[in-house]
């Protein structure tokens, strides 16, 4: 392709505070529509904001976890707009003033490392939502106005323009929203709208600097609509130019059934929403001594936590990485290592049974039926010795049905390893005795016969006997 790609990111996350950013109304989600409001939240006259102190203390955590410098001077201001889901008519968010600026994240693509930067995160109030009597605001006869979301603290983090594909628009949000999770600021369920990203895509030609006009797709809450909605912008504007059009800046919309992005409006600029300063809100103040007690109130955060993993646990990079990329899959994985399992065993079937299990089952891990001391101790008795891993594959998916200890579920189903080397002796004699033709190719020279052999002796006792005996005492039965 000739054209470069070029995106930027606005992403919005809900703050997980008890309630509203500037009113006591409570910020519980799925609540009867207009149970959570008040006078200050529905922006009658007459009535004062006050600020949420939490939602200062989790926007500078935001900040420090993304490298950003905290701005000891901020304050608000009302970006006006007219819409029924903003009662108020202005949005009180920052402008120029913006609590944290000037971060960078570490995004990691096919083992390709490469930073991003932030440009500022910034305060706001969520907006209302409408609800339409129908399927979307187009096929409605009427729509509702439910005000339970109107000062629902957010935090906006804006990017530099540093990625220059899908893949890495994905990654960077990854990571964020791991970032988000681990410092315990934000639930991040994207579904419900608690993680959300506007997307800027613009080309250039290979090699040109200067940034070319972009459009932007607002709300998108999956990384699949996410991915999809850049690559179909990029080929987009790509036929555009190559046709030798001109990109229009505007809003377009994401339909993630078809897969297509739709013009919306022509997009607005900051001149647009007369930004002014907030006048019913002093300005937020925060001390050295402030921003130094929060930096040392963070946990670890997903890089340092995979470095650890590597480092400290001997797991591959891009296990680490896996492992890391949710703050529940590493804490489940700690706690598995805790048990006493072994690191990479406790990688492997983390990333690799668990996972599958989850996927086919939509449960998320910290749900899930089998939890990490019980996946720590079936490891353990594959570590021991008394079932194969191939046993513990059967193990594990009676496990996800059954809550009994896995010790117990090897008992009960008769499959704790055969080590005893008379009876594993009485199969292999028996297997020689009725597979003359491996036997024959095995003794003219073809070793690799022996394999069939294994595998009868295997199925013979129904997967139980160990492996690794099962080998010698084959090898020591044919050469005698
Ligand atoms: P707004 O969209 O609110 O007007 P900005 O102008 O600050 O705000 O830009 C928003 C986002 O768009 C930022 O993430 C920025 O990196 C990105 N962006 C700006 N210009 C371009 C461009 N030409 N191509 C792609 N992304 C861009
Ligand atoms: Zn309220
Ligand atoms: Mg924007």
């Amino acid at each position: 392709m000739k054209y470069e790609a070029v995106i930027g990111l606005e992403i919005h996350s809900e703050l997980k505070t008890d309630t509203k950013i500037f009113c006591g109304c409570k910020t519980t989600f799925g609540a009867e529509q207009n149970t959570h409001v008040c006078p200050v939240c529905l922006g009658l006259p007459g009535v004062l904001p006050a600020v949420n102190k939490k939602v200062v203390e989790f926007a500078i955590k935001a900040g420090l976890a993304t490298g950003c410098t905290i701005n000891k001077y901020s304050k608000f201001d009302r970006k006006n707009y007219y819409y029924p889901d903003l009662p108020k008519n202005w949005q009180t968010s920052q402008y120029d003033l913006p609590i944290a600026e000037h971060g960078a994240v570490e995004i990691d693509v096919d083992g390709q490392k490469k930073t991003i930067r932030l440009t500022r995160i910034h305060m706001e109030e969520d907006a209302g939502k409408l609800v339409h009597s129908g399927a979307t605001i187009k096929d409605s006869a009427a729509s509702n106005v439910d005000y339970n979301r109107t000062g629902v603290p957010l935090i906006e983090i804006v990017s530099e323009p540093d990625m220059r594909s899908a893949a890495e628009a994905r990654a960077y949000m990854e990571k964020i929203k791991a970032i988000l999770e681990y410092i315990d600021v934000s639930n991040c369920h994207m579904e419900e709208g608690n993680l959300r990203a506007d997307i800027n895509v613009s080309l250039r030609p290979v090699g040109q600097k200067e940034l070319g006009t972009r459009t932007e797709m607002k709300n998108i809450n999956s990384f699949k609509a996410l991915e999809d909605a850049i690559n179909y912008e990029i080929e987009r504007q790509a036929e555009v130019l190559d046709d030798g059009g001109v990109i229009v800046q505007e809003t377009r919309t994401f339909d993630p059934e078809r897969g297509v992005t739709l013009s919306m409006r022509s997009k607005e600029d900051a001149h647009d929403y007369r930004y002014m300063p907030e006048p019913d809100l002093p300005p937020i103040i925060t001390t050295d001594e402030e921003i130094e007690n929060y930096r040392k109130s963070l946990p670890e955060l997903p890089d340092a936590a995979a470095a650890r993993l590597q480092n400290e646990l001997g797991l591959s990079a891009y296990d680490a990485g896996v492992i890391t990329s949710s703050r529940q899959s590493a804490e489940y994985f700690d706690a598995t290592v805790k048990e006493g399992a072994d690191a990479k065993l406790a990688a492997n079937w983390i990333m690799g049974d668990l996972a599958k299990n989850l996927n086919a089952d939509g449960i998320t891990i910290e749900n899930s039926p089998v939890d990490a001391k019980r996946l720590g101790e079936m490891i353990k008795l594959i570590e021991k010795g008394t079932i194969s891993s191939k046993i513990g594959k059967k193990v594990f998916a009676e496990m996800w049905k059954n809550p009994d200890p896995p010790e117990k579920i090897v008992k009960d189903l008769g499959l704790v390893q055969i080590t005893d080397t008379a009876a594993i002796e009485a199969i292999v004699k028996e297997v020689i005795a009725k597979n003359e033709k491996a036997v024959a190719d095995y003794k003219s020279g073809n070793k690799k016969a022996i394999g069939a052999l294994v595998g009868q002796v295997m199925k013979a006792s129904k997967g139980k006997a160990n492996p690794q005996m099962v080998n010698e005492l084959l090898a020591k039965n044919l050469e005698g």
